[in-house]
C-alpha cells in the first residue's frame, strides 16, 4: 500500500486507521453478512451506529443540550440557502461578513431570499479581516452570518464574534474539528463533510432549538430544519455511508485525545509551515499574521513561471494536490486533522530543496 500526503483542500485527506477499518468492517459488517452501504437506514443496527455518531460528535464539541445535530445532504452549498429560508422567512434582514470567496457565495444565495446588509467586506485580495469595532451591524438582524475560515483564501477567524445577541451562524466546512469551540455562542453551524468530517455527500448542522420554530410551515420538508430535526435527520434516507465514516472519524478523534489535542497539533503543524515560508525569500504567504489559516496555508514562489514545475515535482515526491485553487494561483497546502506532522516535515523539506536549486 502506497499512501501519499494529499494535501487537497476537499475531498480531503482521511485518517489511515479510518480507511483500515472501514476497509476491515466492509464486506461483513456487525456480523450481519452485508456491508454498512446494504442495511436499512431504519433497521436497529444502523441507528445505533448513527446516534453513536451523534452522541461521540457531541462529547468532542461539548455541544449542549439544547442543541441539535443534522446529518443533512446537500452540502455547505444548499445551507447557503437553507440558513436564509428557515431563520429569514418573510424577507428579514440579516447581516453577512464577507471575508473571501465561500462568504461571497453565501452572500451571492442569501440576497435572493432576504434583504442581505453586508457589515464588513475585507475587500480584495481579502488576506485580513476588518476590524470588528468597523463592522457595521444591524442589532435587528436574523442573524449574522461569517465564515470562520476561507478555505481558498486561507484567512482564518482566531476568535469568536461579539454580535450582542443576534444569532450566529458559521460556515465551518474547513475549521470544524480543528479545535475547540464554545457551541454555545453560536445560532448555527454548518459544515459540508469532505473537509474535516469524513467522505462528501455528508453535511452537518447544529442549531439551536429555539431556532427551529422560525422554519416556515411553507417549507418543502427537505429544506425545512424543523422537519428535518423532528424526523431525526430521517425523512429520506440519509448518506448512510458518509455518517458512518464520519462516525469512525469521532472515534478517531477522541482516540487522539480530542480536540484540545489535534488544536495543539494543527497549531504546531500550520506553524512550523509558516516559519518555514516566512524565513523563506522564495515562497510568500499572502495572508495577514493575526488571520493565517491553521488549515488551509497559500504560498506563492518568486517566481511563478515555476508554479506548475513545482505541483509536478512535489507529486513525484508523493505530495500531492499543492495547486492553489484556480481562482488565486500559486500553492494551497491544507493541514486537516488527518494530516501527519510527517506529511508537514515532508513538505518543508521539499520546498526547501526546491528553492536550493531554483531560489
Ligand atoms: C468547501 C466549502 C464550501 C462548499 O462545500 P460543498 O459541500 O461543496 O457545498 C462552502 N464553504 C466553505 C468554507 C468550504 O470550505
Amino acid at each position: 500500500m502506497t499512501r501519499v500526503f494529499n494535501f487537497s483542500a476537499g475531498p480531503a485527506i482521511l485518517p489511515e486507521p479510518v480507511l483500515l477499518r472501514a476497509q476491515q468492517e466492509l464486506p461483513d459488517w456487525q456480523g450481519l453478512g452485508m456491508s454498512v452501504m446494504e442495511v436499512s437506514h431504519r433497521g436497529k443496527p444502523f441507528v445505533a451506529a448513527a446516534e453513536k455518531a451523534e452522541a461521540d460528535l457531541r462529547k468532542l464539541m461539548r455541544i449542549p443540550d439544547d442543541y441539535r445535530v443534522l446529518f443533512l445532504q446537500g452540502g455547505a452549498t444548499l445551507q447557503f440557502a437553507m440558513v436564509p429560508m428557515n431563520l429569514a422567512a418573510g424577507g428579514a434582514r440579516v447581516d453577512y461578513i464577507n471575508t473571501g470567496s465561500w462568504s461571497k457565495k453565501a452572500i451571492k444565495e442569501a440576497q435572493g431570499l432576504c434583504q442581505v446588509n453586508v457589515a464588513a467586506d475585507a475587500g480584495a485580495p481579502y488576506a485580513n479581516i476588518p476590524e470588528r469595532a468597523e463592522w457595521r451591524t444591524d442589532p435587528d438582524a436574523a442573524y449574522l452570518h461569517y465564515t470562520p475560515n476561507e478555505t481558498i483564501g486561507g484567512v482564518e477567524f482566531h476568535y469568536v464574534p461579539d454580535t450582542g445577541g443576534v444569532p450566529l451562524v458559521a460556515d465551518m466546512s474547513s475549521t470544524i474539528l480543528s479545535r475547540p469551540v464554545d457551541v454555545s455562542q453560536f445560532g448555527l453551524i454548518y459544515a459540508g463533510a469532505q473537509k474535516n468530517i469524513g467522505p462528501a455527500g455528508l453535511t452537518l448542522v447544529i442549531v439551536r432549538d429555539e431556532l427551529l420554530a422560525r422554519s416556515p410551515e411553507s417549507l418543502p420538508q427537505m429544506l425545512s430544519y424543523r422537519a428535518l430535526a423532528e424526523s431525526q435527520s430521517m425523512l429520506n434516507t440519509p448518506p448512510t455511508f458518509a455518517w458512518y465514516i464520519a462516525g469512525l472519524v469521532f472515534e478517531w478523534i477522541i482516540e487522539q485525545g480530542g480536540l484540545a489535542a489535534m488544536a495543539g497539533r494543527n497549531y504546531r503543524k500550520a506553524a512550523r509551515l509558516y516559519n518555514a515560508i516566512d524565513s523563506s525569500a522564495f515562497y510568500t504567504a499572502p495572508v495577514d499574521e493575526d488571520c493565517r489559516s491553521w488549515m488551509n496555508v497559500p504560498f506563492t514562489l518568486a517566481r511563478p513561471e515555476l508554479d506548475g514545475q513545482f505541483v509536478s515535482e512535489a507529486e513525484a515526491a508523493g505530495l500531492t494536490h499543492l495547486k492553489g485553487h484556480r481562482s488565486v494561483g500559486g500553492m494551497r497546502a491544507s493541514l486537516y486533522n488527518a494530516m501527519p506532522d510527517a506529511g508537514v516535515d515532508a513538505l518543508i523539506a521539499f520546498m526547501a530543496e526546491f528553492e536550493r536549486r531554483h531560489g
